[in-house]
């Protein structure tokens, strides 16, 4: 059976034809890039679509994170999971900042509000958590704790795009939050991001710090970086925009039909949805427990050899990189539920344009089938 190769996510992609009137508008205007209308229009769709006030738009996830933290000026030690991608604890590092890793809650796969206290140093000026596969973190937990040591709060929200709590964006919460819109994200702008920001003073910061901290001509204010979207990516996810809604309905439906064909398989533990208001169905997270017939590693290579791109998110753990894996609090017993994880976790393919025979295919192997 020499079948198609499924990956683990495939970026949704509009028709062709429907992205070159953007392009033609981008060709008159002459303006590629420097907050170009294109820009400035899809700041406004996305705080309209997120129901964020603020947002400033950057050219990838990490360039953000890392101006999320010279903006607060954050120094010293930051509190993190190790379950995360390595750019979560990289912009620590870039920033001359420590990472001070913390383990995971087993069922949200989130910093454990509960292990934070005891990591808390005086040198902690922050606290770094991720809404892991969209699953929002406990906010108000780590919103107390925050305030009772002033510590501020950095949400990477890399994978939260468009996920509501009861009241509203998740992205609302703490100082800042940062999203990425790169190629493999539920909303792409091809490589992109952004940060969102409580206010107007916050924003003007921001937007200042991602362009050269230059303020006009003969004025600049801050050693900022090149961070800016250009008209081209923003043009791209004016477009994906318009194409959302049908696409998260696909994902929701996907996610779905796993649950239901998956709940029996002896072995198979589907991570529990965190039973927020409003998903984004951005990856398929399961563990592969004991008492599956396979190891996980061994399901993970059966999929492999029939072309189906699983992927073992996260592992290893950022914890267990060269240039983490000498600190105290990279040790295993500091982590034990990101070590147990990591090595069970795998993600399925999940992406709007994965139809039902693919979703079979996949299950079946699962199964043992
Ligand atoms: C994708 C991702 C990033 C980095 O975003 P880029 O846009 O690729 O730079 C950061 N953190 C997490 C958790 C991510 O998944």
């Amino acid at each position: 059976m020499s079948d198609k190769p499924i990956y683990v996510t495939q970026p949704y992609l509009p028709p062709l034809d429907e992205f070159i009137p953007y392009l033609q508008q981008i060709w008159d205007n002459k303006i590629l890039t420097n907050g170009g209308p294109m820009h400035q229009q899809l700041e406004d769709a996305l705080s309209d679509y997120l129901g964020v006030e603020h947002i400033a738009l950057f050219n990838n996830g990490t360039i953000a994170l890392l101006t999320a933290l010279q903006s607060l000026r954050v120094t010293g030690e930051v509190i993190t999971t190790p379950y995360s991608f390595v750019a979560t604890a990289h912009s620590l590092l870039w920033n001359g900042i420590k990472p001070v890793f913390v383990d995971i809650d087993p069922d949200t796969l989130n910093l454990d509000p509960s292990k934070i206290e005891a990591a808390i140093t005086p040198q902690t000026t922050a606290i770094m958590p991720v809404h892991c596969y969209g699953h929002p973190c406990d906010v108000q937990a780590i919103q107390k704790i925050a305030d009772n040591y002033n510590l501020r709060v950095i949400y990477d929200a890399a994978h939260a795009f468009g996920v509501q709590d009861a009241e509203g964006s998740i992205l609302r919460h703490g100082d800042l939050s940062v999203l990425s819109f790169h190629a493999t994200k539920v909303f792409n702008t091809l490589e992109g991001g952004a940060i969102i920001c409580p206010d107007a003073k916050t924003k003007q910061r921001i937007n200042h710090l991602k362009n050269f901290g230059i303020v006009d001509e003969v004025t600049v204010v801050a050693p900022g970086i090149n961070g800016k979207m250009s008209e081209v990516n923003a043009a791209f996810g004016l477009l994906q925009l318009q194409h959302i809604e049908r696409a998260q309905a696909r994902r929701k439906e996907i996610n779905r039909i796993y649950r239901e064909m998956l709940k029996d398989v002896q072995g198979i533990h589907i991570v529990e949805e965190a039973g927020e208001a409003v998903a984004n169905y951005s990856y398929f997270p399961v563990l592969v427990e004991t008492d599956y017939p396979l190891s996980r590693d061994e399901l993970y290579l059966k999929l492999k050899n029939n072309n189906i791109f699983a992927r073992r998110y996260f592992y290893p753990l950022i914890s267990e990189f060269p240039m983490y894996r000498g600190m105290p609090s990279a040790q295993r017993g500091n982590l034990p539920v990101a070590f147990d994880v990591a090595e069970k976790v795998l993600c399925l393919p999940i992406y709007p344009a994965l139809n039902d025979c693919d979703i079979s295919r996949i299950v079946n192997f699962v199964k043992g089938n």
